[in-house]
């Protein structure tokens, strides 16, 4: 087993400081110099924090080369070996948990509480892959005709692209290389240039685990390299999560080159509060799923339908909820919500709050004056809670993708089936209720691929697969779990015989079973 030291400059959260974050290709970081960089804050102060090399696609080109070539050896690895690694990963993972969870709040902001569920929903995704063994049996048919068998086999596609978002640093990698490469493919990610630590401190871990040079690459950057992986004829697939401009622009573009492709991109996600349903209970899963993570998370509840009568008292529980919420830096014990990813995003985010007023909306808490506990300069924006909310405002029909909840108010059932319905993402949404048969009646009538009954976030477990409907998602695959698998192979089916003393000689026919 190789050991690659991860070098400690570039992977503490107080040592990311002005270092320069290198591409990780051939099994050691890249040692080239590029002609661009981008800035990486640290969120809570505004600082920048270090600056990341931006891929050409010269460098593309250099990570696929090492993912090509070592893919010759890496498919004919065992799958004992293939699994041997995933375990050593896992166990180096969850040994070494807390500096990669320093890592993401470090260059993301949200909590530390927050940031360690995400590598633990990342470890339950290696996880899934240890039994890589039992996940690529094929089928065997004895005897399908006459002393003729029928056996299927999954091999590998190649080298695969995996282009992740800023929101999960370190889970939304580990949705998919486990498996790409338990599979028995190479892989180049391209992590968001905006939190880009997390993928070389896995990549180094893996190494450390025992995966051999250049089976994952990372390349950082921009759109110049994703473009790159989308045209370059040797990469044979692409994971990619974001934004739904983006995962429909890398599904055409993906697939016009000729690859498979998986893009799953943004929600709206609703959370249907019926008047039967235990409002407290409602109220903390509102305000838990609304503004965790500053409602950076594409299963972030957006908008509570409440079914009337309710209204008036589930809006004043989540008031008093939302004002209770210690907000500050990250790294602060008890703090519950952080800032935004960039002051470019907080500047976004905030332009909806200004507009909220003028589109009718009322304005119930106002964050812009919710206490802070951190730096004057960090991207700060409190949680903020708009009530009667109408389906036809930018409010309602945008991704925020921050700390706004909205409330839209409708009087039955089948009116809150119509809204949710209606919207042109599909990717999570709840319905609190006590009542079996509606929520029933909900998970068949719903056109969202993630339903939750009582829960608002409904993250698949990793022997599930994670994937929206509608504009949520571009493909035919969702990620990780069985479809995961099942997208990073392709099947092979084998019809053989092995002739006795009495096969039956030449036969012009097609053949027939018999
Ligand atoms: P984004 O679309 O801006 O970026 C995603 C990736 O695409 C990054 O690696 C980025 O470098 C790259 N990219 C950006 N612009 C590009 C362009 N013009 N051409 C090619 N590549 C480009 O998304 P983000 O802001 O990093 O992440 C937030 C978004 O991701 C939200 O919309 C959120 O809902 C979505 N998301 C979806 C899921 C899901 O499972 N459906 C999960 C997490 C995040």
């Amino acid at each position: 087993m190789s050991t690659v030291r991860i070098e400690p400059e570039r992977i503490g959260p107080e040592r990311i400081g002005p270092e320069r974050i290198r591409h990780w290709i051939g099994g050691k970081p890249w040692q080239g110099e590029g002609a661009r960089t981008g800035d990486v804050f640290d969120p809570a102060t505004g600082r920048v924090a270090a600056r990341v090399d931006l891929a050409d696609a010269a460098v593309v080109d250099e990570a696929v080369a090492s993912a090509g070539e070592a893919f010759t050896r890496w498919r004919g690895a065992s799958l004992a070996q293939r699994a041997n690694v995933m375990f050593a990963f896992r166990e180096l993972l969850n040994a070494r948990k807390g500096e990669l969870t320093a890592i993401v709040t470090a260059e993301h902001g949200k909590v530390l509480a927050d940031a360690a569920g995400e590598v633990q929903r990342a470890l339950e995704a290696v996880e899934f892959a240890c039994g890589i063994p039992h996940l690529l049996k094929g089928g065997f048919s004895e005897n399908a005709s006459t002393k003729v068998d029928v056996w299927s086999i999954q091999q590998p596609l190649g080298v695969v692209g995996v282009v992740s978002p800023f929101n999960f640093p370190a889970m939304v990698p580990l949705w998919f290389v486990p498996n790409a490469i338990a599979c028995g493919n190479t892989v180049v990610l391209k992590p968001s240039e905006k939190d880009p630590s997390a993928a070389n401190f896995i990549a180094a871990l893996f190494a450390e685990a025992g995966l051999p040079d250049g089976v994952l690459n990372v390349v950082h950057g921009d759109k110049p390299a994703v473009d790159r992986l989308l045209e370059h004829p040797d990469v044979k697939a692409i994971s990619f999560v974001g934004s739904t401009p983006i995962a429909k622009y890398v599904y055409e573009t993906g697939t016009r080159h000729g690859k498979r492709v998986q893009a799953l991109g943004g929600a709206k996600n609703h959370m249907v509060v019926l008047p039967d349903a235990d409002l407290d209970l409602a109220a903390d899963a509102a305000v838990s799923a609304g503004f965790g993570s500053a409602g950076e998370r594409c299963m972030a509840i957006s908008v509570v339908v409440a079914v009337e009568p309710v209204g008036d008292e589930l809006v004043a529980k989540i008031v008093d909820r939302v004002r209770a919420l210690h907000v500050g830096d990250g790294r602060r014990p008890g703090c519950e919500m952080g800032p935004l990813v960039t002051g470019a995003h907080r500047d976004r985010v905030l332009s909806y709050v200004d507009n909220g007023r003028a589109e009718g909306a009322s304005l119930v808490v106002d964050g812009r004056s919710h206490a802070i506990d951190g730096e004057a300069d960090g991207f700060w924006l409190g949680p903020t809670l708009f009530d009667h909310v109408g389906v036809d405002t930018a409010l309602y029909r945008d991704e925020i993708f921050g700390p706004v909840l909205s409330v839209v108010r409708v009087p039955t059932y089948d009116d809150a089936l119509e809204v949710v319905n209606a919207n042109p993402y599909g990717n999570g949404t709840a319905i609190f209720t006590h009542d079996g048969g509606a929520a029933r009646r909900f998970q068949h009538e719903v056109e969202v691929g993630m339903v939750g009954v009582n829960v608002p976030i409904p993250v698949p477990v990793a022997y599930y697969s994670f994937g929206g409907w509608k504009d949520s998602l571009f493909g035919d695959s969702h990620a990780y779990g069985p479809e995961g698998v099942h997208f990073f192979t392709r099947t092979k089916v084998v019809t053989g015989r092995w002739p006795d003393p009495a096969h039956g000689g030449v036969n012009l026919g097609f053949p027939q079973n018999t």
